[in-house]
């Protein structure tokens, strides 16, 4: 473990300049240029094997390195997008150049030892993430494990997250005066506001751990007008994907009977991502902790309040782990200038070495002990969708 410290120390400094040019070039989803190519050009300079632009993703890539031996395809996850007006406030900065650092302290493992080590630049986390699209294209095919380190407050083991279906109801009726000829109108902002009625009336009877959130997206033009176009956007969110399609159903009859009621019609589609949920692999997830304990850092149980991550596709494609590393002695909220200004302290540069250590010798254990990866392996083929 201290070799990898000792490597993790001696990049550390190149890693410094990659974490600042970041925070100081924040970029949204899918606009991350400045920072894609600032993380392509540190690994090809450290001998990695590029596959840029991929699925037409300008700004995600794919850097591979594969030692001569056999063994484990061995997977990090970078993420480098910003939020609006407040920069890095997610410490997608640190959690970028976080997982460079392992991959580079990972690539000498490999180079000695055999396996391989891959290491996915995933754009715009914060929206639609491009995590789903590796998923679903069989990137994560041949991948035995992967792992993505978000910064955090403190240390907290890898908990789950709601699957996440974005849906959009669009109900069509017909314009007439509002005053003067109202009975030949069909109003579908009507529909719209029974939609949110029946979704409000099904939310009692639905399981704690869902939830259900929506805007009027267009509401009408004028108020002399019937509107004769509604749009709603609505978040379902559950616990498991097999909950997913029974709630779901019922979420669309209630728009189906908004438009029933009206005389509008319905349609609905996906407008973004869809998430799945966070499975995290118990057994890597353990063995993670233990090597942070082993280094006499304490980390505290999942989180229990929550939303959805793209990382949840990818856990339902191979075992994974999504661990929070600390850097700071307080709490932090995410999502603050606050905790955006706390990913250049010294005791985040801290977390971010504990953290590539530990990612670093979970994955040499993984490879290197065979009954560590069955039970992996059994734990995985074994998830609960
Ligand atoms: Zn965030
Ligand atoms: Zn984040």
């Amino acid at each position: 473990m201290e070799n990898y410290r000792k490597r993790a120390l001696e990049l550390l400094p190149e890693l410094k300049v990659l974490n600042q040019y970041i925070y100081d070039n924040p970029e949204l989803g899918y606009e991350e240029h400045l920072s894609s190519k600032a993380h392509i050009e540190l690994l090809e300079n450290h001998g990695f094997e590029m596959e840029l632009s991929p699925l037409g993703m300008e700004t995600a890539y794919v850097a591979r390195f594969r030692g001569e031996k056999p063994g484990l395809t061995m997977a990090y996850l970078a993420e480098y997008d910003a939020l609006p007006g407040i920069g890095h406030g997610c410490g997608h900065n640190l959690l970028g150049t976080t997982s460079i650092g392992a991959a580079l302290v990972l690539k000498d493992y490999v180079k000695e030892n055999g396996g391989t080590v891959v290491l996915f630049g995933t754009p715009a986390e914060e929206t639609s993430g491009a995590k789903v699209a590796f998923a679903d294209e069989g990137y994560f095919e041949g991948v035995d494990l992967a792992i993505c380190p978000h910064p955090s407050d403190y240390y907290f083991s890898s908990g789950k997250s709601l699957a996440l279906v974005p849906i959009a109801f669009t109900f069509t009726g017909k314009t007439a005066h509002a005053a003067s000829d109202p009975q030949s109108g069909i109003n579908a902002l009507d529909a719209l506001l029974l939609t949110f009625n029946n979704i409000n009336a099904l939310r009692e009877h639905i399981r704690p751990s869902a939830r259900i959130h929506g805007i009027v997206k267009e509401g009408g033009l004028a108020a002399n007008v019937v509107p004769d176009r509604a749009v709603g956007e609505f978040y379902v969110r559950t616990m498991t994907l097999d909950y997913m399609e029974e709630l779901l159903e019922k979420v669309i009859n209630c728009a189906k009977a908004g438009a029933l009621a009206t005389g509008c019609t319905m349609e609905y589609e996906h407008y973004e991502a869809i998430y799945h949920n966070m499975v995290t692999n118990e057994s890597l997830s353990e063995h993670y902790n233990n090597v942070l304990k082993e280094m006499g850092i304490e980390v505290c149980p999942p989180r229990e309040s929550f939303g959805s991550l793209d990382m949840g596709n990818v856990s339902q494609v191979c075992p994974a782990i999504n661990p929070y590393f600390g850097i700071s002695e307080h709490e932090i909220p995410g999502h603050t200038v606050e905790f955006r200004d706390a990913t250049l302290t010294d005791l985040a540069m801290e977390g971010m070495v504990n953290t590539i250590v530990a990612m670093v010798k979970t994955m040499v254990d993984c490879n290197e002990k065979p009954e560590l990866m069955a039970s992996i392996k059994e734990e995985f083929d074994n998830r609960k969708r």
